[in-house]
């Protein structure tokens, strides 16, 4: 088992397996985007994969592939099959903004991926192409809807930025009903250089909750769990919405999570400027027992909590882009 100095069992590995992005989304990275890694600093799909099964045989169950965005790495539903096939992992998700869902659905579902979370700000396209930089209007919603079609588990995140999208809750709300899925607010996360200027975007869980319940009358849903997300439904229409509130409320003690970067740094926190590299040692022919200690070195490391609301305040130096969420 991996578990860290504050007797937290770590089971779910966020894999980004590209610092690459077709979207240049405004709370994820500058508008020039990231210094992107050279090829041959990014992990291949057998690092990859030799990372995530030395990875189950410490505990891990759940692998989320996230990026940059992730279906812009080629060949994806290789590394899936290969992901899948290790013994223990029970779960392969990914967050994706779907734009390249309609080709990549069946491919990804057939390789034994099960569930997907859809980053979707608004639904307002011209608002959607100042958000991202990108105006990929159709494309989004056809990739969404092929995502449906092939039977994905969906949950939809969007970033609620003050002045930007806040007043599209209930509307937002509703469209992840029509889809039986869940809408999950996050709240605005300063992360990186760019980042940390403005921490006035941040819309506070509550209030978010309170401008929802003159529409819905929600209730929260009784459960612990490692999910960041607080989970509330609507009694009328069972719509369930779920509330990320890591600046406000944070959920830091029931934290579960470790990540492997797409340049192969095991990272214990989002927030934490701490690495453990485990390219080298992949790349020196290191053995199963030497990546067990890479990852306890790693748990090791971690902080009870991510430190942004400390009197001085420590906050990631690296873009979101560049982690994956
Ligand atoms: S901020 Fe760090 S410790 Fe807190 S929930 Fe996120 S990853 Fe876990």
């Amino acid at each position: 088992m991996l578990v860290d100095r504050f007797d937290r069992l770590i089971s779910y590995l966020r894999i980004s397996v590209t610092d690459r992005c077709n979207f240049r989304c405004v709370y994820c990275m500058p508008a020039e985007g990231i210094d992107v890694s050279p090829r041959q600093e990014i992990l291949s799909f057998e690092e990859i994969a030799r990372v995530a099964s030395v990875g189950a045989e410490l505990g891990l169950r759940k692998i989320r592939l996230t990026g940059g965005e992730p279906t812009v790495r080629r060949d994806l539903p290789t590394l899936v099959a290969m992901l899948s096939s290790i013994k223990g992992i029970e779960e392969i998700a990914m967050t994706t903004n779907a734009a390249l869902m309609t080709d990549l659905a069946a491919p990804l579902k057939r390789a034994g991926m099960s569930r997907l979370n859809i980053s979707l700000d608004t639904l307002n396209r011209e608002k959607a192409a100042r958000i991202a930089r990108r105006d990929e209007w159709e494309r989004v919603q056809s990739g969404i809807e092929a995502s449906y079609r092939e039977g994905f588990g969906l949950k939809f995140n969007a970033v609620i930025m003050r002045g930007w999208n806040d007043g599209e809750l209930g509307d937002l709300l509703e469209y992840a009903h029509s889809f039986g899925a869940p809408m999950r607010f996050i709240e605005w996360m300063p992360m990186g250089l760019t980042g940390q200027t403005d921490r006035n975007q941040t819309v506070p869980w509550r209030e978010m909750l309170e401008s929802l319940q003159g529409r819905f009358d929600l209730v929260q849903e009784s459960g612990v769990s490692a999910d960041p997300a607080k989970m509330w439904r609507c009694q009328k229409t069972g719509a369930r919405v779920g509330f990320i509130s890591s600046m406000s409320d944070h959920f830091c003690s029931t934290c579960n999570r470790m990540r492997l970067t797409a340049q192969g740094g095991l990272r214990p926190c989002l927030h934490q400027d701490a690495e453990v590299d485990v390219r080298s040692l992949l790349r020196s022919g290191a053995s199963d027992a030497e990546l067990i200690d890479a990852f306890r070195e790693a748990a090791g490391l971690k902080w009870a909590g991510h430190r942004m609301n400390d009197i001085i305040p420590l906050y990631s130096s690296k873009d979101m882009v560049a982690i994956g969420g």
